[in-house]
């Protein structure tokens, strides 16, 4: 953690100071002890026998610390995207420069994704985590988790159409996206809707007289700095923020619901851990001319703070003083690139939906055709693109893909119980992600 009579750097970026800061161990070293003590603890309480009441009214006193924390890093998000995004866009000044960067970007989402949801596939089809599934067991597991009613709503929404969502994406009120954006039954463009205004903003910024635009400029530069200290600040609870977190996921989760569905878990972690650190090393030492020792090394503390989270945007912040401060990318490049992935860039996403939706279809013994297997990856891709970066995010676009394909959407409740630890490690890949694609544009603009 930064010792409070040490200044304060006034920059972050390229011109931030580079040294290395022996405070940094230290918040890293504690988050984890944090990390590690929370899960214990909530073990502990768990298998402790206390009964099952007294273990909720721990958790409900213990939770909250969690919950501040988790808010002191939500509370920022939104004037991080608006002042980032349309800076960074600004800030490449050359128009056709944005164009191309915004090219290889979305086009290096798309091809990563599409590996991303290949590998959740193939790992399905060699392990075959709902093999011997039992009728009774099925119909156990739906009794034991019900669907939530925001996730009807959320599945009422996906039935919307295509061309209606790609419409909203375009805002008519950005405010009202803005203040509504992670708001579950708003059926507006959300968080797409912002990243699209922010963009345009930056593109007009770019285009207006710069005498004129200055003054706009150092208030988006003055609220994004801001910001930054802000998150500084609130990464000051990260170790008792993340023990509350963890203690309350581990002295809530059901161990019996673990044992069946440990299969399908192993599957997805098998599969992140594939990408991240087989598919990731491969493109950042052949594209991103980076050597991966060098990437994971310094971006330790940020995987920490991805998991602990759940939340690619709540991450934003940090992962954007990794990118300048850590790994030495351009500032504009990185702005651009990390904004926008932190809500369009989801491979760890995109993989965890190919394989969910698989796996339950498999649990309903639904015949998945090759041609559906195709329209399951295109999906996962694509839902991939729009998922917000927050905890949970992807929930709707499973639902939606298990009714595009006949798979009762219902059946998304079977693993609803477990789905914040693979939220928090989907999250980690998501985040690197976003660093990897920096990188690699960093490397070719
Ligand atoms: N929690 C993920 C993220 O923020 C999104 C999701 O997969 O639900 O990146």
């Amino acid at each position: 953690m930064r010792n409070p009579k040490q200044p304060v750097p006034r920059r972050t970026g390229d011109q931030a100071d580079k040294r290395p800061r022996p405070e940094r161990k230290s918040r890293h070293t504690r988050v984890f002890i944090g990390l590690l003590a929370g899960l214990a603890a909530g073990f502990a309480v768990r298998l402790s026998g206390l009964p099952e009441d007294t273990v909720e009214s721990i958790v409900r006193w213990v939770k909250p610390a969690g919950d501040v924390f988790l808010r002191m890093l939500f509370m920022t998000v939104m004037p991080v995207l608006i002042s980032a995004l349309s800076l960074g866009v600004s800030e490449l000044g050359d128009i056709r420069r944005v164009g191309r960067i915004g090219l290889k970007t979305l086009g290096f989402t798309l091809f990563v994704s599409g590996a991303a949801v290949l590998t959740g596939v193939l790992a399905v089809h060699v392990v075959n985590p709902s093999g011997g599934l039992s009728e009774a067991d099925r119909l156990a597991l739906l009794k034991r988790f019900p669907v939530p009613a925001s996730a009807q709503t959320a599945e009422t929404q996906a039935g919307g159409g295509m061309i209606d969502a790609l419409v909203k994406i375009v805002p008519k009120n950005p405010l009202e996206d803005m203040v509504r954006a992670f708001d579950p039954s708003y059926t507006g463009g959300g968080i797409l809707a912002v990243i699209f205004f922010a963009f345009m903003l930056g593109i007009a910024m770019a285009l207006a007289p710069p005498a004129k635009t200055a003054g706009l400029k150092a208030c988006l530069e003055g609220l994004f700095e801001t910001m930054m200290k802000l998150i500084d600040i609130g990464m000051r609870f990260a170790p008792v923020g993340v023990f509350a977190l963890l203690f309350s996921l581990s002295a809530t989760m059901g161990f019996s619901i673990l044992a069946i569905l440990s299969r399908y878990v192993a599957v997805v972690l098998a599969g992140l851990l594939v990408h991240l650190f087989f598919t990731y090393s491969v493109l950042l030492s052949s594209f991103g001319r980076m050597r991966p020792g060098f990437f994971f090394r310094n971006t330790a503390e940020l995987m920490l703070i991805a998991f602990s989270t759940s939340s690619s945007n709540a991450t934003l912040p940090a992962a954007l003083r990794t990118a300048t401060e850590r790994l030495g990318l351009k500032k504009d490049v990185s702005r651009f690139v990390l904004t926008l992935g932190a809500t369009a860039n989801q491979n760890g996403t995109a993989l965890y939906e190919g394989v969910t939706v698989l796996f339950l279809a498999g649990c309903f013994g639904v015949h998945l055709t090759f041609v559906q297997q195709i329209t399951v990856v295109v999906l996962c891709v694509l839902a991939g693109v729009g998922t917000a970066g927050v905890p949970g995010g992807s929930l709707p676009a499973v639902i939606m893909i298990l009714a595009g394909i006949g798979v009762p959407a219902e059946s998304m409740g079977i693993i609803l119980g477990i789905d914040r630890l693979l939220d928090m490690s989907r999250t980690v890949v998501n985040v690197q992600g976003d660093l990897v694609a920096a990188a690699v544009v960093n490397r070719s603009s």
